[in-house]
């Protein structure tokens, strides 16, 4: 206990210094998670080690180079904010929306609380997948889960259907207007088509998958939905959750995966 209190009086640590390294901590972990898997990680630790940099040559007093550095540094926020405009601009008209905490769930920090929609109707999806991936119909298919997707869904067609397997053979059928582009499935309903996802930029997915599967990956990469490919080109159905792609999958796997991820959600 004396020791303890001699450290503590050595070192001025205050309950408030403590709570303030918990809560930085918890920021950069939140931050991390936020960020994970996506191009925005690497700037971010890019800029981290310039700024972990920065303060080592300051401790060795090295002037020139701290200098350097610490110009960097100072317009290092400006550079944020312009490198991170777009995710930035998007939190921000989230949060201004009123149904951001409803859409969103309970959720403390972060510690999110699952609740329950109504289930999904899978079988006539799944119907759909095989019977394109059969005539080699090009398709994608989102289906959302908490994140609402409501920005994805405005640059398509509004639909608000009812699930159908015919429906959506129709959809993606070769010359049907609404065939290019993404069919996105929320709360039970279809709700848009030809709508435009954003293209992943990962430099680990297989060079022969084109932008039908990167605009997959792309949108998991951003949200919690799942996507699913049907490959114009060979027939195979892909599916794309938390930034992954699961490649070349049955229809029976597709279907259990779907299950698991939709139906005992809770
Ligand atoms: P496939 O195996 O079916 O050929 P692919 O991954 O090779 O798929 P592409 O051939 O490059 O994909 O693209 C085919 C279709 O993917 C386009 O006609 C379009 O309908 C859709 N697509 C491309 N980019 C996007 C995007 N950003 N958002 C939604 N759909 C897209
Ligand atoms: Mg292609």
């Amino acid at each position: 206990m004396l020791l303890f209190a001699t450290l503590t009086d050595f070192l001025h640590i205050r309950f408030l210094d403590v709570l303030d390294i918990l809560l930085v901590a918890l920021l950069i972990y939140e931050m991390y998670t936020l960020l994970k898997g996506t191009a925005a990680i690497n700037i971010l630790l890019g800029i981290a080690s310039i700024f972990i940099l920065w303060r080592v040559v300051k401790a060795f007093e090295m002037e020139l180079l701290t200098e350097i550095l610490g110009a960097f540094i100072s317009v290092g926020f400006i550079a944020l904010i312009i490198v991170f405009q777009p995710e930035l601009r998007r939190f921000l008209l989230l949060l201004g929306t009123p149904t951001f905490i409803h859409r969103n769930g309970p959720r403390f920090l972060f510690w999110k609380f699952a609740y329950r929609d109504a289930p999904t109707d899978i079988d006539p999806i799944i119907q759909a997948c095989r019977r394109m991936a059969l005539s080699k119909t090009g398709a994608l298919i989102v289906m959302a889960r908490h994140n609402q997707l409501d920005e994805f869904t405005e640059t398509g067609e509004l639909i608000d259907a009812k699930i159908s397997a015919q429906l959506i053979e129709n959809i993606f059928f070769k010359n049907s207007p609404l065939h290019d582009g993404a069919l996105i499935i929320v709360d039970n309903k279809m709700k848009a088509a030809r709508s435009i996802l954003p293209v992943s930029a990962n430099p680990d997915l297989p060079s022969h998958m084109g932008l039908r599967h990167r605009a997959a990956v792309g949108l998991t990469e951003r949200s919690d939905a799942i996507a699913i490919i049907v490959s114009e080109q060979t027939g195979k159905i892909s599916y794309s959750m938390k930034g992954k792609i699961y490649p070349n999958v049955e229809p029976a796997q597709l279907k259990q995966v779907l299950e698991r991820e939709f139906q005992l959600e809770g």
